[in-house]
């Protein structure tokens, strides 16, 4: 068995999976990625967001080599590695069963200057994101989903943050209650928020968008997420092929953020509650203790989610939307996160 990457769903696989495991991932870390919005405004420390895997992996047997899945030939049951710290050449590695959790990168939508903003979809680049916004004083953030919206409400503790999106209301993925509660939150926080106003490029210093030109320090760009492409495997709209019992094929699998999962016509968020259930369901699958279809619980038509805006909460299923001012929700999140951390510490 060969695990590629050790994230959210990655982990939660190993968890629930025994025999003979080699896990491929360029990092040992397990990040709550969730608490990145708040790392990078300086609120969390890093100790707070990651577990090492490496005493979890010696205490279970699992071989751990750090490096990165380059591309899978299915044909040969075989991936290509490529270390992360030399030139070396692509190595193979043959399996019998594989599970592709390698997770997702940014979507740009082709705009041009990509490379002159920020993200924070893992620790490498939130490390960056932070020490720059340390002296900036003014920030973009583009795009309002869940991320966007979470990291331009810490970010506005400590700067001037300009909320821009390109449909016409914040949170346009969930239903209209959600965005005017979290509009009213961002804007009493000082968030300035443009809605139907697209991102055309971005130079050093200033965006070009649909309604003009803005300047920032910084621009955080968080536009959404798909599944991280290797060449081999096949891509649907949002991430690597896989069927409604998440095979790519016989003997591959593809979980969590990399993976396009639509069953019955319900497509899965890219969350890490979905990642987990993806988890236990191969496991199981390949186990033999389940067959037939993955049944996502958080889909695009109904979304489950938990946001946090300092100590404001809300949890949306569907179109229920349950909002606490009194730090209730935060403290279930926090917890939520602590206690999935901690499965992972030796
Ligand atoms: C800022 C932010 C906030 C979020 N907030 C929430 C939230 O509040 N609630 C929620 O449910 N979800 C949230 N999410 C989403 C959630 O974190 C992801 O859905 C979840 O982490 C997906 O798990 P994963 O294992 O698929 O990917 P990841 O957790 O990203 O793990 C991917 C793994 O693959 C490894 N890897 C990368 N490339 C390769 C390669 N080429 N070869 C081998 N390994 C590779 C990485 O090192 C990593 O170990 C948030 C995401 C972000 C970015």
């Amino acid at each position: 068995m060969v695990v590629a990457g050790c994230g959210v769903a990655g982990a939660e696989f190993l968890k629930s999976y025994f025999r003979d495991v080699l896990v491929v991932s360029p990092d040992h870390r397990l990040v709550c990625q969730a608490l990145l919005p708040a790392y990078v405004a300086g609120d969390v420390e890093e100790e707070e967001l990651c577990v090492d895997l490496m005493p979890f992996f010696e205490n279970r047997g699992i071989d751990y080599r750090r490096c990165r899945v380059f591309s899978v030939k299915t044909r040969c049951n075989t991936l290509f590695t490529k270390s992360t710290n030399s030139s070396e050449s692509l190595r193979g590695v043959g399996y019998d069963f594989a599970v592709i959790a390698v997770g997702g990168e940014s979507c740009t939508y082709g705009v041009k200057g990509i490379e002159n903003t920020l993200s924070i979809n893992n620790l490498e680049q939130a490390r960056k994101a932070r020490k720059k916004m340390e002296s900036a004083k003014d920030v973009i953030v583009v795009g309002s989903g869940m991320t966007g919206v979470e990291a331009a409400y810490e970010l506005s503790k400590y700067c001037r943050v300009t909320l821009i999106e390109a449909k016409n209301r914040i949170l346009p993925l969930m239903c209209e209650r959600v965005s005017s509660c979290v509009e009213k939150i961002l804007e009493k926080a000082g968030v300035k928020i443009l809605t139907s106003c697209r991102v055309e490029r971005i130079e050093k210093g200033t965006v070009h968008t649909s309604c003009g030109e803005l300047n920032s320090d910084e621009v955080l760009w968080c536009a959404g997420i798909k599944g991280r492409r290797l060449p081999g495997l096949k891509y649907g709209n949002s991430g690597i092929k896989v069927d409604e019992s998440l095979r790519v094929n016989r003997n591959v699998f593809a979980i969590g953020d990399c993976a396009d999962v639509t069953v019955n016509g319900k497509i899965a968020t890219k969350t890490a509650l979905e990642a987990e259930r993806q988890a236990k369901f191969v496991a199981k699958s390949i186990a033999g203790r389940t067959s037939g279809m993955y049944r996502p619980f958080s889909t695009l038509d109904k979304p489950f989610a938990i946001m946090t805006f300092g100590c404001r909460g809300i949890v949306v299923a569907g179109n229920l939307v349950l909002a606490s001012p009194q730090g209730l929700i935060y403290r279930i999140k926090r917890k939520i996160m602590e206690n999935f951390l901690k499965k992972f510490e030796a």
